[in-house]
Order: C-alpha cells, then sequence, then structure tokens
C-alpha cells in the first residue's frame, strides 16, 4: 500500500525546548530545536508516512498572536490544497494549542486530518515526550479515522477534539483534559471561506468580586469591535457595569457572555440577551468564545446575523 504524505508545520513550543543550563534544568527555552532536528530524534516515522516539514514559527506560544493564527491558517490552507498531501501535522506550544486548534477548527475546510501535538517537557528532557507525541500525531493524521473530524490534537499519545479540549493542568504529561471523546467529533469550518486578511480586536473581561467597570470603556477606546465578558457563575453581569456595557453597544462593540465556570451560559436565561443584544457562549470557554467572535466579526456579521454565525449557541 502506498504511504500517506503528511507535511508538518513547525511552530515552535516545548517540543522544541531546551533546558536553560543557568537555572539547573528547571528553566527552558521554548521553539528552540528546528523541525528537522524533532523529526530526526523520532526513530520510525518514516515508516508511518512519508514526511515533508517547514519551520514557520519558532515560538513559545504564549506569545502567539491572532496574527500568527493568520500565517498557520494561510500555510494549514494552502498545505491541504495540495493533492500530494494526505493529512497535516502542526507543532505547538501547550499554553494556547486548544486556541490555535479552534481558530483553525472554524477556518480550515472539512475532509483531510488536521492534528496539532505538542510536549510537556523540553526536547532534550530525558523523558522527553515529544518524540512519541510526533509519531503518534504522524500516525493519527495518515489515518483513515481522522477525516473528517475537525482539527484533532494528540498529547500525552491521546487524541483530543479542538472543540473539547483544554489545558487543564500547568505540569505533568496529563495536562490537557476533554469534555467529549475525539471520536464524537465532527469537522466546523463554518468560516473555511472567510477571507481572514486581518482579525477585529476581541477583548476577554474577567468576572470577579469588585471588577470594575473601567476595563470596558478603555477596551472600546483602544479599539475593541468585541468584548467577552467572562463572568461569574451563569454568565452573571455585575450590575455595575451595565452603563459602560451600554455605552459600548451604543458603540456598535458586539458583547457577548461566557462564563468562567464549566458552562453552559443559556440564552435569555440570566439576562435579558435579546433585550440588551447580547450573545451567549453556550458551553465555549471565554478564549473560544471569543475566536469564534472574531471570526464571525471577521466575517462581516453583525446585529442578529452574528449571532447566527456563532458555534452551538
Ligand atoms: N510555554 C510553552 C508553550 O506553550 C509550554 C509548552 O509548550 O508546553 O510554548
Amino acid at each position: 500500500m502506498a504511504h500517506s504524505r503528511i507535511h508538518i508545520i513547525a511552530t515552535g513550543g516545548t517540543i522544541a525546548g531546551e533546558a536553560d543550563p543557568a537555572s539547573g534544568g528547571v528553566r527552558y527555552t521554548a521553539g528552540v530545536r528546528s523541525v528537522d532536528t524533532l523529526i530526526a530524534a523520532v526513530p520510525g516515522l518514516a515508516e508511518v508516512a512519508d514526511i515533508s516539514a517547514e519551520q514557520i514559527l519558532a515560538l513559545d506560544s504564549k506569545d502567539i498572536t491572532p496574527a500568527d493564527w493568520l500565517l498557520i491558517l494561510t500555510c494549514a490552507r494552502s498545505s491541504l490544497a495540495d493533492p500530494a498531501i494526505d493529512g497535516l501535522v502542526i507543532l505547538h506550544g501547550t499554553d494556547t494549542m486548544e486556541e490555535t486548534a479552534y481558530f483553525l477548527h472554524l477556518s480550515l475546510p472539512a475532509g483531510k486530518p488536521v492534528v496539532l501535538t505538542g510536549a510537556m517537557r523540553p526536547a532534550d528532557h530525558p523523558q522527553a515526550d515529544g518524540p512519541a507525541n510526533l509519531l503518534a500525531a504522524v500516525r493519527l493524521a495518515a489515518d483513515d479515522t481522522a477525516q473528517d473530524k475537525g482539527v484533532l490534537v494528540v498529547m500525552n499519545q491521546t487524541p483530543h477534539a479542538a472543540r473539547w479540549l483544554g489545558k487543564a493542568r500547568t505540569t505533568g504529561l496529563e495536562a490537557f483534559e476533554s469534555s467529549r471523546p475525539w471520536h464524537d467529533a465532527r469537522p466546523d469550518g463554518r468560516f473555511h471561506e472567510v477571507d481572514v486578511s486581518a482579525l477585529p480586536r476581541v477583548n476577554i473581561l474577567p468576572g470577579y468580586a469588585g471588577a470594575p467597570a473601567e476595563l470596558i470603556d478603555a477596551c472600546v477606546a483602544a479599539g475593541a469591535r468585541g468584548l467577552v465578558l467572562a463572568l461569574t457563575g451563569h454568565g452573571s453581569v455585575p450590575a455595575a457595569w451595565l452603563p459602560a456595557l451600554r455605552r459600548a453597544k451604543e458603540d456598535g462593540v458586539a458583547i457577548l457572555r461566557a462564563s468562567r465556570c464549566a458552562g453552559p451560559v443559556i440564552h435569555n436565561a440570566n439576562a435579558d440577551d435579546d433585550a440588551q443584544g447580547w450573545l451567549t457562549a453556550g458551553d465555549l470557554p471565554p478564549p473560544k468564545a471569543r475566536i469564534a467572535l472574531m471570526l464571525a466579526l471577521a466575517g462581516n456579521g453583525s446585529g442578529d446575523t452574528l449571532h447566527a454565525h456563532l458555534p452551538e449557541l
């Protein structure tokens, strides 16, 4: 049987990291090793698939920006359009892996497998997890069962769906958790035709006891076109925020209620969303709701149509 051809796009992360000798091995720098070095460290990879690779970024994923998402999207779209490529693996830091994965989940076409992976231990760690994760990701990307699942992630050799996974722990190999099994995943490239040459600014505002309303005006003054409110409980809006939210709405800023709890935030259930003109996040956590709102705004959604663009709300 002919080998699959899997293309690897490298963006940095701990999987490409090296310990900082001055710290006695406690600290490390992400995104040091090249993709070719990482591939060479995985025995047996060439037996799983024909591999091609490109290094497009070398970042710690805490520093990834929406402009970087657009670069990754452009490279991923062009790789997937190449008939010689059967699937894609993206190497990425774990801190914001769920954000890049969900951004791509909404903006890539269905069909060929797309799998993100990374590592919790740097490449020069004696028990580095990166090589096994890379091998597992290439295997999954070459597997027919990964087709039409939307974007997937492999960590600790376990597959997850972009829609449902999140980084749940700061350390340890079992850092990622999903609310549903990856087998249930469906593709959701609802923005795959949107020409996203730029993404509008959308800020997340955390709700907590005594959270000040001034940050709302500051975000609008800084150019935000959307605000995701990461609120307490069932998306409860502090009374002190209402005047600033009304001003923001009058300025045309989209406002979306989300929760710092696991969700869901149900439309019109804990606030008069329709009367206020607010959107709601359902069970999307605030960083993913922000991505959906950015893409909906980039696709020129506004008012009522914006709600229709947003996932499972
Ligand atoms: N800070 C690192 C990053 O996200 C952590 C990791 O990759 O595990 O790039």
